[in-house]
């Protein structure tokens, strides 16, 4: 039981997952300010002067922006792919060299008992990835910004046993809400976010008879709902001969309060 995560924060205004082994405590991302990101590390009762580093995903402003405070007030390491930390400098702001780190698509990192693998997705971003964790046997896929979800990132996350996944909008919500037509387009668009649907249906062909946690995350807060993510995932994997509470659980994300710390 030493793969542990919780997800601090996850939506269009923010996202941040907390990952622990029983040596390790990383950050993946930090898109909200320092001081909300705290905010969350005391309801899940963990100190981030704990922490042993930061993963970036990409440049969005919803996944960096506490990254430059938080690095520099706990001195903690950063890692990101090399496009990405160009994209992204500016917006650290000073971040000294000792704490810079590479990591880049298709790498596997291992931090003491804790394994890292990042895979790129297809996003409007300048390197966007995402990570599987493994740990004693136990893995755990973060995969979120994405377009859709490609082959190659079906098989890498095949296996989890807890999911941290996109459902981002509610295709008809989107369609036929107040947004502009050309940020309706990059939603849809095959570098933006997966819908509700293509949520249920990359899980669908991911999942396998195993029992697994699904957390469904970065929802828009203008294109959908928790309980429509929740029902839509849960109709489509059910079509497809998936038994939900029993063998696959889905679970919400929010954005402003952490889940429970729980083991993969
Ligand atoms: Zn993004
Ligand atoms: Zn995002």
């Amino acid at each position: 039981m030493s793969l542990r995560f919780s997800v601090l924060a996850s939506g269009s205004t923010g996202n941040s997952v907390y990952v622990e082994t029983k040596n390790q405590r990383f950050l993946i991302d930090a898109g909200l300010s320092g001081k909300k990101i705290e905010e969350c590390f005391k309801k899940i009762d963990i100190s981030p002067k704990e922490l042993d580093g930061i993963f970036v995903t990409h440049e969005h402003s919803d996944h960096i922006k506490g990254v430059g405070i938080l690095a520099r007030k706990y001195n903690l390491p950063i890692y990101a792919n090399k496009r990405t930390w160009l994209a992204m400098e500016k917006a650290l702001g000073e971040i000294s060299l000792d704490q810079r780190f590479h990591f880049e698509v298709g790498e596997v990192k291992t931090f003491a008992d804790l394994d890292v693998e990042s895979f790129g997705v297809s996003h409007d971003a300048a390197e966007p990835m995402f990570f599987t964790f493994h740990n004693n046997n136990r893995k755990l896929a973060i995969v979120t910004d994405t377009g859709y979800v490609s082959e190659r990132i079906k098989g890498i996350t095949k296996g989890a046993n807890a999911f941290v996944f996109e459902s981002n909008h509610d295709m008809d919500m989107l369609r036929m809400g107040k947004y502009p037509w050309n940020v309706k387009r990059r939603i849809l668009g095959d570098e933006g976010h997966v819908s509700n649907v293509d949520a249920g249906l990359a899980l669908a062909e991911i999942l396998s008879d195993d029992p697994a946690d699904v957390y469904l995350a970065h929802l828009s807060l203008d294109n959908n709902m928790k309980e429509l993510a929740k029902m839509t995932v849960h109709q489509t994997l059910e079509e497809k001969g998936f038994e939900i509470g029993r063998q696959v659980k889905l679970y919400d994300t929010d954005p402003f309060s952490p889940t429970p710390l729980v083991s993969v």
